[in-house]
């Protein structure tokens, strides 16, 4: 089984101690790439520094994540912009809105999520959209932003059933799912099997949301085939192939060769 986590921070301190580990870990469990998406200025170095040691397995994306944006905004989206003109990423991201943590900056999170939108039209990338608490500004947004041209991911998919069809209204996106879906108390479990195969992307958002049964530890790369192989139990195939088909959309999405 070759797997790829589509969505993975393991360039966050809490891996400091024991990265190497933790990526031979992964491997073991077929997990034989991951998407580490950006969150700010300040954990870029970070990022890029851990994609330098494992090229072909670590692929970089770069973006001001939403609960970043505060009063430097300004300034972190230039760094956005020049990192874009200068060096090869995957996608956009994560960028988005979140008005669960904070609403403070609400307006210049809408605009930091356009002019990301702007950029990854420019050059001609996927976004990877964090949302939370946000569906409707964040849909309206996007329809702003044309259709035709933007396309991604909403990662880390935690929103009602309405809010997924209305997710899936936007065809050239795909959807990202990890463990919250194993979650006793989730009801997420009751309505995913409605996103269509060739669109479902899986993800851990490590050290973030381990999946069952390791829920409440830090969660690594190598957690994936927990929530892989719950989403076989509701799609009614085998892990491999699951795991099959989301990996080759994420090559599909991200331009992974
Ligand atoms: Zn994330």
């Amino acid at each position: 089984m070759r797997l790829i986590d589509s969505h993975t921070h393991i360039y966050a301190e809490e891996f400091d101690e024991d990265i190497d580990e933790v990526l031979a870990r992964a491997v073991a469990s077929g997990v034989e790439r991951m998407v580490l998406p950006n969150v700010d200025r300040e954990s870029y170095p970070r990022m890029m520094a851990l994609v330098e040691r494992y090229p072909k397995v670590l692929y970089p994306s770069a973006g001001l994540h939403p609960t970043s944006v505060g009063a430097d905004y300004r300034e972190q989206l230039d760094f956005v912009a020049e990192a874009l003109a200068h060096v090869r990423f995957v996608a956009v991201g994560e960028i988005g809105l979140d008005y669960y943590w904070d609403t403070t900056y609400k307006v210049q999170q809408a605009e930091a999520f356009s002019e990301q939108i702007a950029l990854a039209h420019r050059y001609g990338l996927p976004i990877i959209i964090h949302t939370r608490e946000a569906f409707a500004d964040t849909f309206d947004l996007l329809r702003r932003a044309g259709r035709n041209t933007t396309r991604g991911v909403f990662h880390s998919f935690t929103g009602s059933e309405a809010e997924l069809e209305e997710a899936l209204g936007f065809e050239d996106f795909m959807i990202g799912l990890n463990g919250v879906v194993t979650f006793k108390n989730s009801q997420l479990k009751t309505y995913v099997q409605r996103i269509p195969l060739e669109r479902l992307l899986i993800e851990t958002d490590a050290p973030y949301l381990s999946p069952m049964p390791k829920r409440g530890r830090r969660n690594e790369p190598a957690h994936l085939v927990h929530t892989l192989e719950f989403l076989a139990g509701i799609y009614g195939c085998s892990a491999d192939e699951l795991g099959e088909v989301t990996s080759q959309n994420a090559e599909r999405l991200f331009g992974l060769t």
